[in-house]
Formats: structure tokens, sequence, C-alpha cells
């Protein structure tokens, strides 16, 4: 085998396009991760994490790719990230305002999504459709656009009433997954959700509230060979060392024949990729 690059693992940016392209990033490097289908790999882990903020080793990654003090400071890594409806930007306590200013408030979407069977979910306008690729979905579908991230999240709780808002990874994994009828579901909704519209309409008369009639349904396949009959995964800080050949790639995993890596968890880490 040929070292093909060394150097911090990044999430792999995807292309939407059939099957979707991904590019594996190894420090500066930039590999066509769908070339790499049926080819035995070694990836190993130098024993290095180097914060994706600040650049200084860490001996532990915190919110897939931060030291803890840039943890604790980042607006991306507040606890109102996971739980959008708890934005506090308004009350002056946003832990970087600018931050907030171009990723919070910002016009969102609210969508249905289908990983593992129906799910609700938000995301920021410009995300669209990675979000989606990311997550493993097979199909999406945009049911409302708002003005910020936190009536985004005010939408989805509510929605939680009748749509999960989780993916069973492992089914994922295992491409596990039926068609579903998103527009119908999306039809169905309005039905039970209509008041509250109304409600967070006239509680916030200035912002944009609006449900998608007609929002553009998308699907998406991914590069494989063969789907692994079961969902492990591989643990780089217990096995860093990896020898095993790509099979599929889908949401951050690079799906081997033995094992499953989640690029994402190991953003920061300093690796040598041979093949
Ligand atoms: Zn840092």
């Amino acid at each position: 085998m040929e070292l093909l690059a060394r150097g911090r693992l990044q999430k792999m940016p995807v292309v939407h396009q059939t099957p979707v392209a991904y590019t594996l990033k190894v420090g500066d490097a930039a590999l066509d991760a769908n070339t790499l289908l049926g080819k035995p790999i070694k990836l190993v882990f130098e024993n290095e994490i180097r914060c994706s903020n600040c650049q200084r080793l860490t001996k532990k990654s915190f919110n897939q790719g931060y030291c803890y003090p840039c943890f604790q400071k980042l607006a991306s890594c507040d606890k109102c990230i996971m739980s959008p409806e708890l934005c506090h930007y308004d009350q002056g306590t946003c832990r970087e305002p600018s931050w907030g200013d171009a990723h919070c408030m910002q016009p969102h979407v609210v969508y249905l999504a289908n990983s593992t069977g129906l799910k609700v979910g938000i995301t920021r306008g410009t995300q669209v459709p990675t979000r989606w690729i990311d997550q493993g979905a097979i199909q999406a579908l945009p049911i409302a656009s708002v003005s910020t991230r936190k009536l985004s999240g005010m939408l989805e709780n509510k929605l939680r009433e009748w749509v999960a808002d989780r993916t069973n990874w492992r089914k994922m994994l295992k491409h596990e997954v039926e068609e579903i009828d998103l527009l119908a579901e999306r039809d169905k909704l309005f039905g039970e959700i209509n008041s509250y519209l109304s409600e967070l309409k006239s509680q916030f008369p200035d912002e944009q509230i609006e449900w998608l009639v007609s929002g553009e349904l998308f699907n998406f396949s991914y590069p494989h060979l063969a789907w692994p009959e079961k969902a492990k995964t591989y643990n780089l800080d217990k096995t860093p060392e990896i020898e095993d050949t790509l099979m599929a790639i889908k949401g951050q995993y690079l799906i081997f024949e033995q094992a499953c890596l989640n690029i994402r968890k190991y953003g920061a880490y300093e690796v040598s990729l041979y093949a």
C-alpha cells in the first residue's frame, strides 16, 4: 500500500448527484472517496488530536473536534445548538453574537426526512441538501420556511408530538429503509399544526413563518457495493489502525467490510491514509 495522505481528518464534503459524491479530506488532501470503493484501505490514527478551532493539541475531542476551552467558548458548541428553541440571542447572552448573526438569525427550513423512517428536523437554508446527506436520508422534503433558527426549533418541537426526531443509526448503516410518501405526510401534519402556526404568526408578526405547500422533494442514493449485515463501528481510540475494504459511503460514515467509521466523530484526529 502507498501513503495517500497524512493530516487531520475532516468532515466529508458532499455533492448531491447520483450517487452522492464524497470527498475524503485528510489534512490538505482532498480525495475522491467514491473511487476508493472496493479497495483495501489502511487508516492509522497517529495519536494526535488538534482542535479544529485553535489548533492546540488536546487529549480528548469534544463535540466532534474541539479542545475543552473551545467547547466551552464557541457558540456552535452551546446547548441551544442542539435545542434551538432555547436560543438566548434575544437576551444578549449569545456566546458569539456575530456567529449567531451568521448562523442562527438566518432563514431556516423545517423538513421531513426519511433515514430509517419518518422524522422531522431543521436546518439553515444554505445547508440544503447537505444536511440530509450527512444524516444518510434517502428522501427529504422542506415543509416550512422561517426567518430564524429559534422559530424553526419551536415549530420542530411542536411537530415532535406527531413525528420522531431521531434516526436509528444502526438501521441507517444497514440501509434498512422503505420509501415514504412525504408529500402525504406533510399534508396530514398541516391539519395538526395549522392552529399552532397561526399562534406563532400572531406571536411573531414581524418574522417570516411560512408553511411550504409545494416544497421540492429530494431523493438520495449512496455509493455502495454492499450494505453491512451488522452495524459495527470502529473506535479509533481503541483501534488506532484499521485495515479493511471500503464497501459503501453513507451519511458521514465510511462503511467497510468488517465495520463502519464515523468520520465526523474523528474530525481533528491526525491520521495517515494508505491504499
Ligand atoms: Zn481549541
